[in-house]
């Protein structure tokens, strides 16, 4: 009897607590959230604590996991930086436009204007939109960028109010940040020429003997020295411009800052994409030596302190209960540094992308499915955990439908609508039955559709004398895919090898989607 009324208790108290959470902390029922989208950078699938990692303490991103969702099947659409990020702006698997892959310092825009965007259609819906941070899509016109000009088209173009920039990333040229139109600390005294493959100036590059370097530069990384280190492409001038690589978490998280303060009228959008943990893996002190990792993870703790900010100012700000913040990574965790930041001996105490075979580069489950945490007090549960199919590329149909937007015909024709995925709605259908998957160019692909997972594999054309070969595993028993079911399952083979084509010759792949002849 005793402990039948105790239970009784537990129970009106968890209901209690459960109704005062909903009351105090709900958002308004159609009120349209401010939206923060962290896009940070190569963080891997086993590399936060919510995710499982023992060297590193990310009490900041443990307590997004703790306050919202944490998603365990969440994809970056690629397995690289720049074809990511054009899937997650403009909903279109970025395999569809070639050109799309890594791209260099000097790229032009690879969006063309009155492309819809996540920023074009959240500002039609009423809201301030920026981005702050690595941006890799290209600036300006054809047929290279000039660092020395207003920086136009690029983001201001796309649907954004503001923007602060990394141009292309920390190991490339130029090493400058971008603000809306113009270099930051841009003196027409001091020129800037970037080039990728012929060397100019004559300053000692990385591949000069004797130099002194921070940390050395493997291959591809031997060329301008800035900052005590050696980047991909040759730079001159722009000196006063030049960024601190150790202060560049601090910067973005100042700017990241100041954009929420500028907007807390709200609603707003913040597109917030941290240079961290790309390479060159470079601390700032106060971090150096916190993990048990070495830099790799001092750059974890780093990138924890810049989520810290945002939350911190949003509390400040009393803005945490109206404010939707998704955390997640463009893709997964490179395993291999170039530099020789003596890092890559260090995986074994705490594998990047946990239990996943793959990395950075491979389309294998570690080189996309990623960390994806999501927190809306009173509309996303607490402490939940999702097993949904989650994938960038439908942020641009998720937000449209969070905020009342009518997609047009030929906007995101490959981003379909996870809101009830995303808030855990219980009669909720998954977003998506299948999902595709990039390396660093048109091909090869992999598909994912159910718990099977269909890996292209050699032939660069699939109509190629031969066609390209497969492989297939089944997640739901092997997520490490290490049983290649490829020649057992020949049917499957084929029907979804059937499917990943006619998603590839159609132009779309959500229903109701236009071709789209871009
Ligand atoms: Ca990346």
């Amino acid at each position: 009897m005793r402990g039948h009324m105790i239970n009784r208790l537990v129970t009106l108290v968890v209901l209690s607590v459960f109704v005062c959470w909903g009351h105090t902390q709900a958002a308004e029922p159609g009120a349209r959230p401010n939206i923060i989208f962290i896009l940070t950078d190569d963080i891997g699938y086993g590399d936060l604590g919510c995710y499982g990692a023992n060297c590193v303490k990310t009490p900041n991103l443990d307590r997004l996991a703790r306050e919202g969702t944490r998603f365990t099947d969440a994809h970056a659409t690629a397995t690289v930086c720049t074809p990511t990020r054009y899937a997650f702006l403009t909903g279109r698997y970025a395999w569809r436009q070639p050109g799309t892959g890594i791209a260099p310092g000097d790229q032009p825009l690879l969006i063309k204007p009155g492309t819809a965007t996540v920023a074009s259609v959240l500002k039609s819906a009423g809201y301030r939109t920026g981005v702050v941070g690595k941006w890799h899509l290209g600036l300006g016109e054809p047929p290279k960028t000039d660092f020395n000009k207003e920086l136009k088209p690029g983001p201001l173009e796309l649907g954004f109010d503001y923007a602060f920039l990394i141009p292309a990333t920390g190991d490339r040229v130029p090493c400058v940040f971008v603000e809306n139109h113009r270099v930051v600390g841009y003196d027409p005294a001091d020129p800037i020429q970037v080039s990728f493959g012929k060397r100019i100036g004559d300053a000692p590059t990385g591949a000069d003997p004797g130099v002194n370097l921070k940390i050395k530069g493997g291959p591809g990384h031997k060329d301008s020295i800035v900052n005590g280190i050696s980047r991909i492409g040759f730079m001159t001038g722009g000196k006063a411009a030049h960024w601190v690589d150790e202060d560049i978490a601090d910067t973005l998280a100042a700017k990241a800052v100041k954009f929420i303060e500028a907007s807390k009228g709200g609603p707003f959008f913040l597109y917030l994409s941290p240079h961290d943990i790309h390479e060159p893996m470079v601390p700032h002190p106060r971090f150096r030596g916190t993990s048990e990792c070495g830099w790799r993870g001092d750059v974890i703790h780093q990138l924890d302190g810049t989520v810290g900010e945002v939350l911190a100012s949003l509390d400040r700000l009393n803005l945490a209960a109206s404010t939707l913040v998704i955390f997640t990574s463009d893709n997964g965790a490179a395993i291999k540094n170039t530099y020789d930041d003596g890092t890559n001996a260090l995986h074994g105490r705490q594998p990047p992308n946990g239990k996943l075979r793959g990395s950075k580069g491979t389309l294998y489950e570690g080189g996309h499915r990623v960390p994806f945490l999501a927190r809306w007090p009173g509309r996303i549960a607490p402490g939940g955990v999702s097993g949904q199919l989650m994938g960038h590329i439908d942020a641009l149909a998720t937000f449209a439908a969070l905020t009342g937007q009518q997609l047009p015909a030929d906007a995101g024709p490959d981003s379909f609508n996870a809101l009830p995925a995303l808030l855990g709605e219980k009669a909720a259908q998954p977003a998506r039955d299948h999902l595709v998957l990039q390396n660093n160019g048109q091909t090869p692909l992999a598909l994912r559709e159910g718990d099977w997972a269909l890996v292209e594999k050699g032939g660069r054309r699939p109509r190629a004398p031969g066609g390209p070969t497969y492989e297939l595993y089944n997640l739901a028993d092997d997520l490490v895919q290490a049983t290649d079911l490829a020649a057992k399952e020949t049917q499957r083979v084929r029907d979804m090898s059937v499917r990943l084509e006619r998603i590839r010759q159609q132009g779309h792949s959500r229903v109701g989607a236009q071709i789209d002849s871009r």
